[in-house]
Order: C-alpha cells, then sequence, then structure tokens
C-alpha cells in the first residue's frame, strides 16, 4: 500500500496488490471521514493506525461507496464506530452475498480470516444524503452504474469528488448497466469538480477532468458498437477477445488485473444482453 496527500486534510491510500484500489481519509475538526477501505486486513489497519498516530483524530464516520469487496473489508480495522454509511441497495447486496463471497476469498487466502463483515447501518436510497462534520460537508450522491448501489462523496468545500467505481481507470460494467454508467458520467462531467478520486487508478485533476470523463464516455460507445457490430455481422463470443482495449481509445493501465480480461468482459457482456432481446 501506498498513501499520498491529495490536499492538507485528504489522505489517499492504494493497495499495490489489488487493482490501484482507492480509500480516503478527510480530517475535519470533529474527526475523520473515511470513504471506503482496501481488501486486505494488514493494509486497513496499517490504515487505521496511520490515521490515529499521525492525527490523534477519532473517526467521524466511515462510508461505503459500494458493496465491491475490495472497498468494503477492510472497514474491519474501525471496530469502535458502529456506523457505516452507504446507499440502501449497498446494505441488501452485502446481506445477500456478503458472508458468501467472505467465506470464498477465506477459501482462496486464510489472510480474509481476520474480517468480519461490516453491513451498512445509515442507509439512503432517494435524494441525497448530507454528512456534516466540523465545518465540512460531504454531499452523498448516487451514481449507479458500475453497479446498482454506487455512491459519489462530494466534499463541498474543496470540490473533491470520490466516485467509487463509477469512475476508475478502464470503466467496468459487467456487474451493473451500461445506459446508467453513462448518464453517471454526463452528470460527473456537468457537476465538474475541481478533483476526482477515483475508485482504481491515480487522481484527476481539475485540467484533466472533462477530457478523461470524455475518453471514459467514449471508451463505452465503443465497448456498445463492438458488442453490436459483433452480433450483427454474426460472429461468436470469442471473436470479441481479438478485440483490443487501444481500439477503444484506453491505454493498458497498471492495475494489476489483466486490462485486457476486463476490457473483453465488458464487451461480452453487453454482447450476451443484445443477444438476448
Ligand atoms: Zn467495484
Amino acid at each position: 500500500m501506498f498513501w499520498e496527500r491529495v490536499s492538507e486534510e485528504i489522505y489517499l491510500f492504494t493497495s499495490d496488490r489489488y487493482a490501484l484500489v482507492n480509500a480516503v481519509a478527510i480530517l475535519t475538526r470533529e474527526g475523520i471521514v473515511v470513504v471506503d477501505a482496501l481488501p486486505f486486513p494488514d493494509e486497513a489497519q496499517q490504515i487505521a493506525r496511520f490515521l490515529q498516530m499521525r492525527t490523534g483524530l477519532d473517526i467521524h464516520s466511515l462510508i461505503l461507496t459500494h458493496y465491491h469487496m475490495d472497498h468494503v473489508y477492510g472497514m474491519f480495522a474501525f471496530p469502535d464506530y458502529p456506523n457505516v454509511i452507504a446507499h440502501e441497495l449497498c446494505r441488501q447486496k452485502l446481506l445477500e452475498v456478503g458472508q458468501a463471497s467472505l467465506e470464498e476469498a477465506r477459501q482462496a487466502d486464510p489472510i480474509f480470516e481476520s474480517v468480519t463483515l461490516r453491513i451498512p447501518t445509515l442507509t439512503f436510497d432517494t435524494g441525497e444524503f448530507f454528512v456534516n462534520a466540523g465545518d465540512k460537508t460531504f454531499r452523498l450522491l448516487h451514481l449507479p452504474g458500475h453497479t446498482p448501489d454506487n455512491i459519489g462523496v462530494f466534499f463541498e468545500q474543496q470540490e473533491v469528488l470520490i466516485t467509487g467505481d463509477a469512475v476508475m481507470a478502464i470503466p467496468i460494467i459487467v456487474d451493473g448497466d451500461w445506459a446508467q454508467e453513462m448518464e453517471t458520467l454526463r452528470r460527473i462531467k456537468a457537476l465538474s469538480p475541481e478533483t476526482i478520486v477515483q475508485g482504481h487508478g491515480e487522481v484527476i485533476l481539475r485540467g484533466e477532468i472533462q477530457v478523461v470523463l470524455d475518453r471514459y464516455i467514449s471508451y463505452l460507445e465503443c465497448v456498445y458498437e463492438q458488442a453490436a457490430k459483433t452480433l450483427k455481422a454474426g460472429r461468436d463470443r470469442q471473436s470479441i477477445r481479438e478485440i483490443s482495449l487501444e481500439t477503444c481509445g484506453l491505454e493498458r493501465v497498471p492495475l494489476g488485473i489483466a486490462s485486457h480480461r476486463l476490457h473483453t468482459a465488458n464487451i461480452l457482456s453487453i454482447y450476451d444482453k443484445l443477444k438476448a432481446q
């Protein structure tokens, strides 16, 4: 794991063992607001210790952007704080599949034995949800598409948007919905934040936000076109593996897991949906 400061009050923690997934801590006078917590127990405990030693502050709020394990598991490292805030669909998803997928993760890697699943306790399902901490305001907005439950956390005073996986180095929609994700990316573009902390990969700064979002939007347009084209030409699923990431305007990014595999899964998911229609 490595960490950096996005601003005086914002710390960013990135896993170098799992797809450059990010967790964020924002310092306020009333305590620390933590957004997501990385997958591996030792990384999460390191974050908890780091924050305690460096700031001496208590935790104010724990927020989950969505139910995927690489954002959720580390939350166990903050056992003294009973409340976890998320979208209602995140709570439902974790109740539904959380324990089973944790068991699976433990089978694959015993390191997950020490994780206990944190189920969200404070949720919202319509409109927006505000977290006020000292003189800072965090506006939680529903940004579905990557998953149905994904939310963003907009730190109003600094116009920093923490997007969860609504924005990531390769947009992934296999567990979500293509059209919703397109709408979400357009909404974020219109919101025009100063800084975006994406779910995976590096921080996106002011001057590059519109360009990067446009690139992600046209990437997803291309994914759709490629799926439709393959189906129309009567080519089989196998042929989709030959469509490169570069064809759709993205470079291979060092996510640690195969970029090409994620990209292929995106096209296949659209192909299967179109075929079923
Ligand atoms: Zn995710």
